[in-house]
This record gives structure tokens, C-alpha cells and sequence, in this order.
């Protein structure tokens, strides 16, 4: 049997391990010692660990020679292996000759250049700060030189423009180094591995870059030499830099995450001082923009202040924040049991100084802390959270700062804004009133402010900020930002984890947003309750699931042979989206357009309508406390001519979804037309048929006939505009319904037993005693209402109904958007001249049918024009089913999986092979 070749390991770290692993595989192989570093601490070298794994004899050496000369007890532990080959995988310590001669077949050594370019202890460094276009690694037979004998191989990659220390050396030259170290090995195992010397051609030593004085940048440089630079010490120990601060003071810091930055100067950064650069240095949305001799620009991403890594674009921000000091009792329990979990981890006590990963923590220790923090406090860490606060003092406020203000803790953002509390429903609740831009409750241009009258009691209730084009554009910047930023960063999982937390904490507060829905829409607390946000928290749910389900197609097409292709698509978001809305359901309007738009991946800002914001600021609120970035959702209160038009006219907004008015639709199409061409839906107005046949369930036509028109005051896109009845149960039908008004209970719509509140708000309600007097002009039949509700302080109107109307009448054409029966007869024998009655409008929104004969509801809904179809039911709407209308009652769909595509455009993508 042949003798298997002796190894000896010489190293340390996971590299040493991985080849070591690699190793053992070899039968002809047996590893006779791992020679690495003491324990750090309690600490033991992964390489130690693996040996000990496979019963491998290990011995750990502080130094294995003093002044010059090789300690004889750790020689002869070395002796004592018999080591035929020596393999030095990645080892930091200076091996004495008698070491490396001291094996029969000599010593092999890994080194992270193609020798002889950078020599030394920081190869990999160097290669990214010369600008060298290849990098690569080499396995040389150690000599008494540095970095000096011959070559046994050599492997080389290019150099990418995104590379980094970090991502070369994961990428390549340790995946492909330790199988080159097994290749090596088994070439001197059969003996024909090489010993090319080195050509003293292109040879360097490079200094050493742990040494703090050469990771000083010189900022009197290209911004190509900048750049390099920086990827060069990235992601350790980062390039270092001073701040020069106005008050004469400096501030060392470290910068990381650069590029090459082409899109010139900014225009809205703020000057940051830096010593040694003559150019100018400005903080931005995006980072620090810092310009080079040449004129060019690099981005820097991160800097290190202290011990944190922050975004560099947070520079100014990070300088205001102020850290915690005021504990609770409860809080330092937490802290105490936060510490066990940081001790235990570490292997060390704790102080308040105590820093994560100069303590050796490595990435599994990152996971295994959010574990543990997520167990003990039920607190939802990041990986990035513990790089961003490695110190103890500084996790410990991070946690306190979510354990108080929810995941809003994160982004460290003080949740400051300017409120007013209502008192209602036996609750104060304080609900913000200022503009939220960019993650942030500010004032709008000017103060302007909006007046909120509560339609109950028709007093002012409060006042919110006003925005104006100048505030859009803001939001709109944001949005941008945010879209080609943070938000990009966020996997589509997660942002489904986002839009899950926002509904959790929706469901937590519903009885506050209902309250407020009520008191400012005068909608009926119950109905606010289960519908208005009821149906917003089911469409965040709905579309949560959404977000990592969105798809593109494989499609067969035509390959020029021989070549063969593959053709796919892409479903991509489609940038900042436009979001306005109306006053009849606020919350919920907002949340199943925007729940659609956020699910595709996309930023919005929203201007909801200028008589009832609030609930929509509350909800602000709530997005910071979900954890959303700042700028991903902008929540704009202000006028639909003035915010609504800027938002329709920006050049940055690519989409811009409506409901609304027909006539305001129109106009914003041609904005959005003029403008940027930018895509959007409209959901505009509707004058929706409901048939009531003979043949129906009565009592069951006359409940949802009631509700088709009556549900939410009659605001309803959907609501009935119109009911034909069949001339043999028209009395019966009027009869019934008639009784039912007569005790319909109409009062304060936070009393539970109110089923008919206010309308929402003057003007709208003085249009309605105008459409009635219309209606009775031309001669239809007023049989109940038409009037204010007698004695009765706030926009009351009595729930009313019309007979004998005929199809030419304004009423019979036009939407009154609120507690208005407009009913007409029929004769059952002919179904063609209803049918044509029914479509007689420009709107198609809804449509409803009465009748236990399925072939006539069937045959209806065949030839009816409109996006919904009610069959023995009326405004069962549902977030999975999509929602929209025909003709003037516009196009594109909420809900359902449609309202996706709204929200996404389609990127085909071909490619030969
Ligand atoms: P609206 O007058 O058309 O207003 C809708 C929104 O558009 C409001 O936020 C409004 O701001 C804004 N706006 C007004 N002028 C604008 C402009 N030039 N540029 C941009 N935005 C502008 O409608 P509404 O009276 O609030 O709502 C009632 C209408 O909505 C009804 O016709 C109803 O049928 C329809 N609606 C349709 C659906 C559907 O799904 N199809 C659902 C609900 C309601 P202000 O707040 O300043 O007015």
C-alpha cells in the first residue's frame, strides 16, 4: 500500500478550514497536525474547531519565534507530526525556516495577488486602489523571502466595476482558492507540481493596510483614484477621512460603498468640509458626492462615525439625533436580559462599550442575535440593524427605540407631529395634521391650511396643512428616491412583511380610524367599522400576498437557427404613482389603490380630498410604526385644483390612479396626456340599473334595493341610480320601501343604533336639494323626502324617493351621489326596450338584477354595459374581485389581481444562445 502523504495545516480562519474539509476527502491524503492562533477569549479558531471535529491534533501558537529565532518547544511539537508537506492556507504569522524547510516536500502557501505584483499583507487591497483591470491569487513554494518563491499556480478573474475587497474576495479568490489549494496539493502529490520562479518583472510590495496612517484617503486625487480607494478597504477597516465641522472641530470617519457617480453635480446637497479635498464634498439623497481633481464625481454610500454605520445621505440628520438616556425600570430589566443574550453569544462579559463584532463576532452570531432578540422581546430585528448599532449602549436604544415607538424605532425618526386630539366615542385620539413627506409630519409651503368640518355638528372640527405644487413636488422628489432607493433594497417578501405589519397595526387601531372616519365623513361608525376600514385592512392582507407572486411569462418565439432563444417577460413596478381620491369612503379608497400600488413594488404619494383628510394622516402614522422607508408613502392633504393638478401635471409621477367625478377624470386624463404621458385609471362616476322582476325574492329585493341606494348615505359609486321595477309589484315594491324609511333611525353616526348619517359636506348636500328640485321641475313624483331632515342641526337629508321617472329626465341620466330613489316601471314582456333602458347612460359602472329565473339574470348580465354585475344581491364587492367601470365611468380595475397590473408595466426581455 502506498504511504499516504503527511500533511501539517498551517493557519487560521474559514478559508484554512474549507481547505482542511477539502483535504480530508483525499485518500492518499492524512492530515497530521493544524498548527493556528490561540483562543480570543473563549474563542477558538473556526480551524481549530474543524480539527478537533476529525480528531486532528491541534496546537495553537501566540508566535513560534522570538528576536528572529524559532522557539525550540514549539519546534519540536512541530517535529513531533512528521509532516511530509506543509500548507499554509491563509496564515497571518511569521513561520520560522526550520518550519518551512522542515517538511520533506516543502511548504505550499496561498496569497491573494498574481505574484509578484502586491507583495504583502494587503494583496487584495491593492489591486482594487492600483486600478488593475485582473486580479487573481497565487500558490507559491515559501521561501526565507516575503511573498518571493517560486510558483506553483496562479488563477486570475477580471475586475468588475461593482467589485469590492469584499465581494472579489468572496466571489473569487476564496471560493476559487481553496480549490486551487486542493489542485496544488495533489500536484505535489504526483509530482508534477512546478516551481516557476518569480520574474522580478513587475514586482511590488505594497505597505500594509492595517496600518492605520496608510488607510487615509487623499482626497487630492481623480474621482477614479477616490474610488478605488475606498472599494479598496471596503469593507474593512474603510478608508478613513476628516470632517471638518463649522465649529472648528474635527471628526475622523470611514467611508464605504462607492461608484463612479456620472449624473454630475446635485442641486439639492448640502456642503459637507472635508480636509484635503480643494473640490467640493455635498451630502445628498443618495450619499456623499464627493469631486475629484478631474472634474468627476464618486458617491460614497456609507460613512462610520464612531462605531455606527450610517447612510451617508443621513449625515445631517445623524448629527441632530439625540440617544436615550431616560430609562424606565422595566427597560433596564430588558437591558440586564439583553446583556445575558450578548454575553452568551460572545463568550465574554458585557459592558456598555462593548462592541459586537470587535469581540469576534462573525455573521452567524448576526442571526443568531436577531433569534434571540425576536424570542425574549418580540421585536423584529434585521441583520442590517446590528451592523448599523454594533455597540451595546447603541443596540439598547435601537431596541428600547422599537420597544416604545414600534419599528419607527429603526429608522431612529423621532414620530414628532403637530395633532389635535378628538374626543369621541369615549376615546381621545390624537390625529396628526400636517403634511407627511418623505417620513416626516411637516408644515405645508406657507402655513396654508385646510378647514374640517364635522358634518354632524356642521362645526369646525380642526385644522390641516394645505399643500401646494411646491409641497407635491417635494413629495414627489421623495418618492423618487425612495423608489430608486431604499425601497429597492426591500425583497418583495418583505415588503409583503411591511403591508402585513401596516394591517396589524390597522385592526389594532380600527376602532380609532372608524371613529375618526365617522366623525369626519359622517359615516356610520358600524358601517366605518366593517366597511371603511374593514375592507382597507382586508385589501393591505389581500395584497400583501401579492407582492411575491408577481410573475412574467416564458414565450415561444421564433429562434434564427442554428441559434436557439429564450424570450421572457417581466413584471416590473412603474415608478412614483399619483394617488387621489374621493370623500366617500376616505381610508378605503386610499387603501385599494394604494395597497395595489405598494404590492407592485412602486412609491406613491396620495392626495386625498380636501373635506376629509384625517383619516388618511392617521394612517400616515401608522406606515412609519409598520417600518416603511421614508418616502415610500407621502400622505398630501390639499386642494383637488391645486395639490390634485400638480400631482397630475409632474413630470416625475408615472402613474397616476383616480377616483372621481367623470368630469374631473376627463381633465386629468388630458393632464396626464400633456404632461409625461404618464398611464392612468380612472374610476370615475357611475348611474348604476337595478331590474327588480316580478319574479324576485321580495322580501330580499326590497332589503338590497334599500341598501343599493341608502348604503353609506347614498355615497356609493355603485349605488343604484336608478330602479326599474316590473309595473306588477311596482306599488307593492314603493309600498315596502316606503315603510321602511319611515323608520329608518337618522341621527349622530357614533350612535350604534343610527343607520342614516350626515352627507359629507355642504356643498354637496345644497347640490342634492338641487337635484330634487330638478326632478320634481320635470315632473317626476316626489313620494318621500327631498329635504333637510327637520330640527336636525348638520348636513341631514332625508333619504328620498322618486316615482314616474322617465328615461330623457336629468334625474334619470345624471348621478346624485346620494340618498336618492329614482324609480321607473316595466312591463315583463319586453325585454329587449329594458335592456336598452338600462344601457341608455354614458356610465357603466354596476348593474344589479332581481329574479329567481336564472336564465333571465343570466341573459341580463350577458347584454348589461358595466364592470359589476350584482345577481339577487347588491354591493357585495370583495378585495379579490376586481372592480371598475365601462365607458364614461372610465377604465382599469381596482382589486383583485387586475389592480396589479395597474400598478406594473410588462418588460420583455429575448436573449440568443
Ligand atoms: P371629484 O370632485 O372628481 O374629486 C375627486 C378628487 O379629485 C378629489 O380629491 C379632488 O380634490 C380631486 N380633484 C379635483 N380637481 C382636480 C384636478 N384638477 N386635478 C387633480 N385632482 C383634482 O369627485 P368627488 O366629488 O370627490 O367624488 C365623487 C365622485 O367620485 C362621484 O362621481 C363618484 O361616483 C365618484 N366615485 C367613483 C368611484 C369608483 O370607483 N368609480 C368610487 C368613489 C367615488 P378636492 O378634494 O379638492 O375636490
Amino acid at each position: 500500500m502506498a504511504l499516504k502523504m503527511r500533511i501539517a495545516i498551517i493557519g487560521q480562519s474559514n478559508f484554512a478550514a474549507d481547505v482542511l474539509e477539502l483535504l480530508l476527502d483525499r485518500s492518499n491524503i492524512q492530515i497530521v497536525g493544524v498548527f493556528t492562533i490561540p483562543d480570543k477569549g473563549s474563542r477558538e479558531d473556526i480551524l481549530a474547531t474543524t480539527a478537533t471535529i476529525h480528531n486532528i491534533p491541534v496546537f495553537k501558537f501566540a508566535c513560534w519565534r522570538r528576536k528572529g529565532v524559532a522557539l525550540p518547544e514549539v519546534l519540536e511539537q512541530y517535529k513531533s507530526v512528521g509532516a511530509t508537506l506543509n500548507v499554509l492556507p491563509f496564515c497571518s504569522q511569521f513561520i520560522p525556516m526550520e518550519v518551512i524547510n522542515g517538511a520533506l516536500l516543502g511548504s505550499i502557501c496561498y496569497h491573494p495577488s498574481i505574484l509578484p505584483r502586491h507583495r504583502g499583507a494587503s494583496a487584495i487591497s491593492w489591486t482594487l486602489i492600483e486600478g488593475d483591470e485582473v486580479a487573481g491569487f497565487s500558490i507559491f513554494w515559501a521561501d526565507d523571502g516575503l511573498d518571493t518563491g517560486p510558483l506553483l499556480l496562479t488563477r486570475q478573474t477580471n475586475v468588475e466595476s461593482t467589485d469590492t475587497l469584499d465581494t472579489i474576495y468572496k466571489r473569487f479568490l476564496y471560493p476559487e482558492g481553496v480549490k486551487a489549494m486542493g489542485v496544488a496539493v495533489d500536484m505535489v502529490a504526483s509530482g508534477t507540481a512546478p516551481k516557476i520562479i518569480q520574474p522580478e518583472v513587475g514586482a511590488t510590495y505594497d505597505p500594509a493596510m492595517f496600518k492605520t496612517e496608510n488607510q487615509v484617503i487623499n482626497l487630492q486625487a481623480t474621482a477614479e483614484k477616490i474610488w478605488n480607494f475606498v472599494r479598496g478597504l471596503d469593507s474593512v477597516p474603510g478608508a478613513i477621512a476628516t470632517v471638518l465641522h463649522g465649529n472648528g472641530t474635527e471628526e475622523q470617519i470611514r467611508l464605504f460603498g462607492a461608484h463612479l457617480y456620472s449624473a454630475g453635480p446635485v442641486s439639492n446637497g448640502k456642503v459637507l468640509r472635508l480636509r484635503g479635498l480643494t473640490k467640493t464634498a455635498w451630502i445628498h439623497s443618495g450619499g456623499l458626492l464627493i469631486e475629484g481633481t478631474d472634474g468627476a464625481f464618486v458617491n460614497i454610500r456609507r460613512i462610520k462615525r464612531g462605531t455606527k454605520v450610517i447612510s451617508a445621505s443621513e449625515w445631517f440628520k445623524q448629527a441632530e439625533d439625540q440617544s436615550i438616556t431616560d430609562f424606565s425600570e422595566d427597560e433596564l430589566v430588558k437591558r440586564s436580559l439583553l446583556a445575558g443574550i450578548w454575553k452568551a453569544i460572545l463568550k465574554e462579559d458585557v459592558e456598555s462599550s462593548t462592541d459586537f463584532f470587535a469581540s469576534g463576532a462573525g455573521s452567524m452570531d448576526v442571526v443568531r442575535l436577531v433569534e434571540e432578540v425576536k424570542e425574549a422581546f418580540d421585536v423584529p430585528l434585521q441583520n442590517e440593524q446590528v451592523f448599523m448599532a454594533p455597540v451595546f449602549e447603541e443596540f439598547f436604544s435601537l431596541l428600547v427605540r422599537f420597544l416604545r415607538q414600534g419599528s419607527a424605532g429603526f429608522g431612529n425618526q423621532q414620530l414628532d407631529f403637530e395633532a389635535f386630539t378628538l374626543k369621541a366615542n369615549k376615546r381621545e385620539i390624537r390625529v396628526p395634521t400636517q403634511l407627511f413627506i418623505n417620513g416626516e409630519f411637516v408644515d405645508a409651503e406657507a402655513q396654508r391650511t385646510l378647514e374640517i368640518v364635522n358634518p354632524t355638528n356642521e362645526e369646525v372640527l380642526c385644522k390641516v396643512a394645505c399643500a401646494s405644487a411646491t409641497d407635491v413636488d417635494k413629495a414627489v422628489r421623495a418618492a423618487h428616491s425612495a423608489f430608486y432607493g431604499s425601497w429597492r433594497q426591500i425583497t418583495p417578501r418583505q415588503r409583503g412583511q411591511l403591508m402585513l405589519n401596516l394591517a396589524d397595526l390597522m385592526e389594532r387601531n380600527k376602532e380609532e380610524l372608524a371613529t375618526i372616519e365617522s366623525v369626519d365623513s359622517g359615516a356610520v361608525y358600524t358601517l366605518a367599522l366593517k366597511t371603511h376600514v374593514g375592507m382597507s385592512i382586508e385589501a393591505w392582507r389581500y395584497f400583501a400576498g401579492w407582492c411575491d407572486k408577481i410573475q412574467g411569462n416564458t414565450i415561444p418565439v421564433n429562434p434564427a437557427r442554428p441559434n436557439n432563444v429564450l424570450t421572457f417577460t417581466r413584471k416590473e413596478p412603474i415608478g412614483v404613482c399619483g394617488l387621489i381620491t374621493p370623500w366617500n369612503y376616505p381610508l378605503m379608497m386610499l387603501s385599494w389603490k394604494m395597497a395595489a400600488c405598494i404590492a407592485a413594488g412602486n412609491t406613491c404619494l396620495i392626495k386625498p380630498a380636501q373635506t376629509c383628510p384625517l383619516t388618511a394622516l392617521k394612517f400616515a402614522e401608522l406606515t412609519v410604526r409598520a417600518g416603511f422607508p421614508p418616502g415610500v408613502i407621502n400622505v398630501l392633504p390639499g386642494k383637488g385644483s391645486d395639490a390634485g393638478q400638480a400631482v397630475a401635471d409632474h413630470e416625475l409621477v408615472r402613474k397616476l390612479g383616480f377616483t372621481g367625478s367623470t368630469p374631473i377624470g376627463k381633465h386629468i386624463m388630458k393632464s396626464c396626456a400633456d404632461s409625461n404621458l404618464k398611464k392612468c385609471s380612472l374610476e370615475l362616476g357611475g348611474k348604476s340599473p337595478l331590474i327588480i322582476f316580478a319574479d324576485c325574492d321580495m322580501d330580499k329585493a326590497v332589503k338590497h334595493g334599500m341598501s343599493s341606494v341608502f348604503f353609506n348615505k347614498g355615497e356609493n359609486c355603485i349605488a343604484a341610480g336608478r330602479l326599474f321595477v316590473e309595473d306588477r309589484i311596482h306599488d307593492e315594491f314603493i309600498r315596502r320601501v316606503l315603510k321602511d324609511l319611515r323608520t329608518m333611525t337618522i341621527g349622530d353616526p357614533l350612535d350604534r343604533s343610527t343607520a342614516h348619517g350626515p352627507q359629507n359636506h355642504k356643498a354637496h348636500f345644497d347640490k342634492l336639494l338641487e337635484f330634487c328640485r330638478r326632478g320634481v321641475d320635470e315632473g317626476a313624483k316626489l313620494v318621500y323626502g327631498g329635504c333637510r331632515v327637520p330640527n336636525l342641526k348638520g348636513y341631514f337629508f332625508t333619504p328620498t324617493v322618486f316615482t314616474n321617472v322617465t328615461d330623457d329626465m336629468f334625474i334619470a341620466q345624471e348621478e346624485s351621489f346620494g340618498p336618492i330613489m329614482i324609480i321607473s316601471k316595466f312591463n315583463g314582456s319586453d325585454i329587449d326596450s329594458l335592456m336598452q333602458r338600462a344601457n341608455r347612460t354614458e356610465y357603466g359602472l354596476a348593474s344589479g338584477v332581481f329574479t329567481k329565473d336564472i336564465g333571465k339574470a343570466l341573459n341580463f348580465a350577458d347584454r348589461i354595459e358595466a364592470g359589476t354585475v350584482f345577481v339577487n344581491v347588491y354591493n357585495k364587492t370583495d378585495v379579490a374581485a376586481p372592480f371598475g367601470g365601462f365607458k364614461q365611468s372610465g377604465y382599469g380595475k381596482d382589486l383583485g389581481q387586475e389592480a396589479l397590473n395597474e400598478y406594473l408595466k410588462t418588460k420583455c426581455v429575448t436573449v440568443e444562445y
